[in-house]
């Protein structure tokens, strides 16, 4: 079995990339947009860089997202608790461990809903 620390952290930093990359294309959007013309009301383009912007933000807010959760993972396992189902208390399967590093709940209570 791999450790779970080394499995979070190489998480965090392909999480923390995509989010830099993210940010990078966001910053760039909203750079360009604010240069052209403000009046892009019936300009196609300012709807694209319009709806760009929104899938940006809303990919940037699940790798937030997915960076709290990885922290919150690390902190189960500073306390001893990881991989172990916030529901039924049992052991969650190495193989969604692997498929899923911030897993709370064991594929059994996750499909349960
Ligand atoms: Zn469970």
């Amino acid at each position: 079995m791999d450790d779970p620390a080394a499995r979070l952290e190489c998480e965090r930093q392909e999480t923390v990339a995509r989010l830099s990359s993210l940010t990078g294309d966001f910053d760039q959007i909203v750079a360009s947009s604010r240069d052209s013309n403000a009046d892009d009301e019936h300009d196609p383009e300012g709807a694209t860089i319009a709806f760009e912007r929104s899938q940006l933000s809303a990919l940037a807010r699940q790798a937030h997202h997915h960076l709290a959760e990885i922290d919150a993972a690390v902190q189960r396992l500073a306390a001893g608790a990881y991989g172990i189902c916030d529901r039924c208390d049992r052991p969650i399967s190495e193989a969604r461990l692997q498929a899923r590093p911030v897993a709370r709940t064991c594929i059994g209570c996750a499909s349960a809903g």
